[in-house]
């Protein structure tokens, strides 16, 4: 069965548009090409049902397009042709997915026509209709966005503490959305959405801010402030100037940079480690420390950790859970400690619930855990009770 489409083509070669039109119309679609994107923005219209855009053009590029395309809602398929390697055409689809589009196939060029029958066949079959967006992740855009501007983002604070002797190593700040219907919203709900609306760098920077000027509150009797751990994103890590705008905001809140340490995911370190070095080598020549955050999610390579001027590594959550059941966690967090040991880090477990998950990395070596056994992330009033009550305890 097949149903009334639309589609309608990017692609600034001619050829490649005379080709998709011909085999839609030969299969009895209603097609239209274009070859810039002024023309295709005036093509557009609702009732356009599959788009195939070219991700390589000059003047505007099929990236800025699909966030174009994200802005204006657009309801349509989305199959994305380029002549690139395969993995911009699996970012722009990552990209796409978090703007809300809806991609249904991917043509790399140069491409058969049996290819290009195939997906125009299988988008028009009725369980690849266009799907329709969600109203809710629509409005979820234009709130986050509204949320920055309304000052909506707060910080929870969990402490790392010193395997060895109890004390607070520093606290992790790690962000919430006070949603005013719907509550308090965890960041797994709005990080990746905020990194592909391009919103990311002014969450990095509240946080920061909100960060710096409020670990000051957690010092303890002789008024020294726990070092600070802030997460960024590595979407963030793109501006020289980073390191110098972090140092003079905590400076400003009488913070040395040497009591912050900035976490960045293994995985998405590693991807963008030749991008993203540069950035990492002045963080640390100004004395703000690094963790390799969620360790044993990337596939690091011994090499790509010896280059990376870490100061810090923390095991992912996931291996430190099952570590006493699975023997393959287990040996993997054992081969953590010793690797961040080698490479001169401390080594954190993230995750940490019960008191025989904490002997047993006492026993591995391990420097520091942070996790529910201690406590979840409090807002910061909370915290300076729970600290007070912990420190206590532990003179005792
Ligand atoms: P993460 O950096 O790995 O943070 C640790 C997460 O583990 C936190 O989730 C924390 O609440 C949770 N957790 C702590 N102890 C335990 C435990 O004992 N058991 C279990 N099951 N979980 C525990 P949360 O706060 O939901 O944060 C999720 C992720 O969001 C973070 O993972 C981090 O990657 C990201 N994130 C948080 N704040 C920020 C931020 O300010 N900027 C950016 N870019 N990402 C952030
Ligand atoms: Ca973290
Ligand atoms: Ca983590």
């Amino acid at each position: 069965m097949t149903v009334n489409q639309k589609i309608l083509i990017l692609d600034d070669e001619v050829d490649v548009g005379e080709f998709v039109s011909a085999a839609a119309q030969g299969m009895g679609f209603e097609c239209t090409a274009t070859t810039d994107a002024t023309t295709f923005l005036k093509a557009l219209t609702p009732d356009t049902t599959l788009i195939l855009l070219d991700l390589m053009m000059p003047g505007m590029d099929g990236i800025e397009l699909l966030r174009l395309l994200g802005e204006q809602k657009c309801k349509a398929s989305i199959v994305l042709m380029s002549g690139v390697d395969k993995r911009v055409l699996k970012t722009a689809a990552q990209l796409a997915q978090v703007l809300g589009l809806s991609i249904v196939g991917h043509l790399q060029k140069p491409f058969r026509l049996t290819e290009l029958e195939g997906i125009l066949a299988r988008s028009s079959e009725p369980a690849t209709l266009p799907i329709v967006q969600p109203e809710a992740q629509i409005t979820q855009n234009e709130e986050l966005r509204n949320a920055i501007e309304r000052d909506e983002f707060v910080l929870h604070y969990q402490p790392l503490i010193d395997i060895a002797t109890g004390r607070i190593l520093g606290v992790e700040a790690l962000v919430r959305w006070q949603h005013p219907e719907r509550g308090l919203i965890f960041p797994d709900n709005f990080i990746g959405r905020m990194e592909g609306l391009g919103l990311i760098d002014e969450l990095g920077w509240i946080v920061v801010n909100r960060g710096l000027s409020e670990v000051g509150q957690f010092a303890n009797g002789d008024g020294r402030a726990p070092m600070l751990s802030l997460n960024e994103s590595v979407y963030s890590l793109h501006d020289l100037k980073l390191p110098d705008i972090l140092v003079s905001i905590a400076e400003k809140y009488g913070i040395s940079p040497g009591n912050v340490t900035i976490e960045i995911t293994e995985s998405r370190l590693i991807e963008e480690l030749s991008r993203t070095l540069d950035i990492l080598a002045r963080l640390r020549m100004k004395q703000v420390k690094l963790s390799i955050d969620d360790f044993g999610t990337g596939y690091a390579m011994m090499q790509q950790l010896k280059i990376i001027p870490a100061t810090e590594m923390k095991i992912d959550r996931s291996f430190v859970q099952d570590m006493q059941s699975s023997e393959q966690d287990r040996i993997m967090v054992e081969k953590s400690i010793e690797m961040g040991h080698e490479l001169g880090m401390n080594v954190i477990a993230e995750g940490v619930e019960t008191q025989e998950q904490l002997d047993f990395l006492r026993l591995k070596g391990c420097d520091g855990a942070q996790g529910y056994l201690f406590t979840r992330p409090l807002p910061p009033a909370e915290l300076v009770s729970w600290l007070k009550t912990y420190r206590s305890g532990l003179v005792h």
